[in-house]
């Protein structure tokens, strides 16, 4: 982002001459323009009696006039469209700005990021982000905890009581005691009486004790977004949140009445977290109007989930085996999005699902151990996810316009699947636990990729990465643990060893190819022809692949794969000496 705003600023300054030229040419045409416009004001005054001759002459020149001008006025306007530099940073909607903003910790990042653009400059003079962590100083020495409550009234006397209003309020707690929770009431009240946005409470004791959350807060209206982490909540309060929209309730105490209360109470809100929380038996939301999405995470002992909205569209369930969770989504008929980790799922109320939501766009499965047979027939679906459902046999996909494929387990269930919208596809293959992988099954399932050409494929196992540029050569998978990706698009591949580089720092990375192969050059260019001393990455303290490479070296065997499968195929390795 920095590098990008760099050249922008760089354009600007090369290109301010050439605008200002422009500007004063467009201002003296304008002038011309307007002092012609006035003369043949006074020269034909509309008034005058006109003849149907000079009436139709005059309509025809004012219609060319017209025209002319229009077309004037376009290339003007394409003229100044391809000079004016774009400044996409300052374009970016106000609440990603805040977003962005919120991120940063460090007063250096906030000097750079609001020195890039008056908007963001302005944005961050009325943005006010309270962040306290008690962990920074170090509680578990005695005067730890004395010394956090200190530094937060001071910062909140300091700052806090001169402003108007506040946008975020963050606190992080690891332990409660009576003092402790009497300085939190104060410091939340003070926090609510300047009109905060967004609270977060984060508690994680060690003998995870919850903390009380005080009334107070929970008639807040000016609060929009709600993260509570270890509070347990009063049976009886009062629950009235008009504006919030975000709610995100962890590793908390709620009964089922208390939530009942939340959803009573908060009817603006539009997304729901209950992770980890325990309390719940019943959830029953059918009022929440704006509600488009639900993420339910390990709640113990909820078992039933009644969902009615046509609002829905994504929805989160991960579940243990040790409890069962009966869940319906009755008029959820627009839900794009379903991510289930249920090890409960049978194949009759999967199967249920699929015929009940014909919008879902992406399906994701985690360790649905229960489920055998699945059969998905969709117009809609983009993206399958599959990951360690461990007793899965048969996957039956009809899916023209599924595009993207993720497969984690010991064995290749497709027994048929539609490939035809297909531009990626991953598959990671573990070792079974008597035997190897099945290589057959692999093999037949690349077979039904062959015929659909353009196919490259990325095989990956213990840090070295082989990249095929045919998938009609592969014959060497050897290995315990697999991992295999086959990408369609070369603008996908590139990116794919641009990741690879930046983010793990891989032992050999080889390529399969003819000598010729547009791709080797690609590689070869960025690997080999890399600055000795790059100069990027200048503002991170994380920096790219180019900062760690001691040494490369770049070895070729004719012949395809080190033994030799194709005449015009080559294999060209690069091995990494990493600092
Ligand atoms: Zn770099």
């Amino acid at each position: 982002m920095f590098m990008k705003t760099r050249w922008l600023i760089f354009d600007r300054q090369l290109k301010r001459s050439n605008s200002k030229k422009l500007l004063i040419i467009n201002r003296k045409k304008q002038k011309t323009d307007h002092s012609s416009k006035t003369q043949n004001k006074k020269d034909n005054p509309s008034n005058r009696p006109l003849t149907t001759h000079s009436k139709s002459k005059r309509k025809l020149s004012s219609i060319s006039r017209k025209a002319i001008s229009k077309r004037k006025k376009r290339k003007m306007e394409k003229v100044v469209k391809v000079d004016e530099p774009i400044d996409r940073i300052s374009e970016l909607p106000e609440p990603i700005i805040h977003h962005i903003l919120s991120l940063l910790n460090c007063p250096r990042d906030v000097a750079r990021v609001t020195a890039l653009s008056k908007k963001w400059k302005t944005i961050w003079d009325s943005f006010f982000f309270f962040q306290f962590d008690e962990k920074r100083f170090n509680s578990s020495k005695k005067d730890g905890g004395e010394k956090f409550m200190n530094f937060v009234d001071t910062s909140l006397l300091t700052k806090l009581i001169p402003m108007d209003t506040i946008h975020k309020f963050k606190i992080s707690l690891s332990q409660t005691n009576t003092k402790l929770n009497l300085s939190m009431y104060r410091w939340l009240n003070s926090a609510i009486n300047k009109n905060v946005k967004e609270l977060e409470i984060h508690i994680e004791e060690k003998k995870k004790r919850l903390y009380k959350l005080p009334n107070f807060i929970l008639t807040a209206n000016t609060l929009t977004s709600l993260r509570l982490y270890g509070c347990t909540f009063d049976n009886e309060a009062n629950i009235d949140l008009q504006n919030l929209k975000q709610l995100s309730i962890k590793k908390s105490y709620v009964n089922t009445d208390v939530i009942q209360s939340f959803i009573r109470g908060c009817p603006l809100v539009e997304d729901l977290r209950l992770v980890h929380c325990t309390g719940i038996g019943c959830l029953h939301i059918s009022t929440l109007v704006k509600l488009t999405k639900v993420e339910l995470h390990e709640c113990h002992g909820l078992v039933l989930v009644n969902i009615e909205l046509s609002s829905l569209l994504s929805f989160i369930y991960i579940g243990k085996k040790s409890w069962e969770c009966k869940i319906n989504l009755v008029g959820c008929e627009n839900l794009k999005y379903l991510t289930l980790k249920d090890p409960n799922l049978t194949d009759e109320v999967f199967q249920d699902l699929m015929t009940k939501f014909c919008n879902l766009e992406k399906i994701t499965l985690r360790e649905c151990d229960n489920l055998e047979r699945v059969t998905i027939l969709s117009i809609k679906l983009k993206e399958l996810v599959m990951i360690r459902c461990k007793n899965i046999e048969e996957a039956n996909i009809d899916a023209p316009n599924l595009s993207v494929l993720e497969y984690s387990g010991e064995k290749i269930p497709f027994s048929s699947i539609n490939i035809g919208g297909l531009h990626e596809v991953k598959l990671h293959l573990h070792k079974r636990k008597k035997g190897f992988i099945l290589f057959k099954e692999l093999l037949i399932f690349l077979s039904k990729f062959k015929k659909n050409g353009g196919w490259k494929m990325v095989i990956s196992s213990n840090k070295n990465v082989t990249i095929h540029e045919k998938l009609g050569n592969v014959q060497h998978l050897k290995s315990d643990d697999l991992k295999l990706e086959l990408i369609k698009t070369p603008f996908k591949l590139k990116e794919y060893v641009s990741n690879l580089l930046r983010m793990s720092r891989p032992k050999t990375l080889s390529l399969v190819s003819s000598s010729s192969s547009e791709f080797l050059k690609f590689v070869k260019e960025k690997i080999m022809s890399r600055e000795k001393n790059p100069k990027c990455c200048t503002y991170y303290s994380k920096k790219c692949w180019l900062h760690y490479i001691k040494d490369v070296k770049m070895v070729v065997f004719e012949g395809g794969e080190s033994g030799g499968t194709s005449q015009n195929l080559q294999q060209t390795t690069f091995r990494f000496i990493w600092q």
